[in-house]
């Protein structure tokens, strides 16, 4: 849901061939148009992404079909499959070194919760080590719920604050994970 409010033009910047707008509102919506996801895929829910990403559901449409398989140069982490106790620390290390601002996807039920695997060696959640923006139920979830997941995020790209990574809360968000 857009949090954008009409305003009336101040007054000599009227009239047409003005816009009047906020520095906030036009970073959101370039960030929002052009976001580049990193897929951490482990499992079968990478290949409903593969699909997303293919001809039918075409994720190009969203400004997103440069994938990047190097952190430093993604600022959307899709995490999709299975992601066991071991693979923590490497999921970890990964959202560590991509620059802020950057955003987290959990894409399926393994991902979001450890699915139907209750054992011992399947992380319960990525959020048990790397904070997460949204979560896309399903096992697996189909495309156009990935899509979804994908609009959410933009909806919150586009509307945020460029000064939330720099509050007490977000930093806060980041110490109860033991991140600076
Ligand atoms: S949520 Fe289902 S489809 Fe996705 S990785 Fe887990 S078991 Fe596979």
């Amino acid at each position: 849901m857009s949090e954008i409010k009409m305003t009336e033009a101040p007054l000599g910047i009227e009239g047409p061939g003005f816009v009047a707008t906020s520095l906030d509102k036009v970073i959101g919506l370039a960030r929002s148009n052009s976001i580049w996801p990193l897929p951490f895929a482990t499992s079968c829910c990478g290949i409903e992404f593969m699909a997303t990403m293919g001809a039918n559901y075409d994720l190009a449409r969203f400004g997103s079909e440069r994938l990047s398989f190097s952190p430093r140069q993604a600022d959307l982490l899709m995490v999709m499959g299975t992601i066991a106790k071991k693979m923590g620390p490497v999921l970890r290390q990964v959202y560590l070194q991509m620059a802020e601002p950057r955003w987290v996807i959990a894409v399926g039920a393994c991902a979001s919760s450890g699915g139907i695997f209750d054992t011992y060696s399947v992380l319960q959640g990525i959020d048990r080590v790397i904070p997460v923006d949204v979560y896309v139920p399903g096992c697996p979830p189909r495309p156009e719920q990935i899509i979804d997941g994908v609009m959410r995020i933009q909806d919150l790209v586009k509307n945020e604050s460029l000064r939330r990574r720099n509050s007490t809360e977000y930093k806060q968000l980041l110490a109860g994970y033991g991140i600076q």
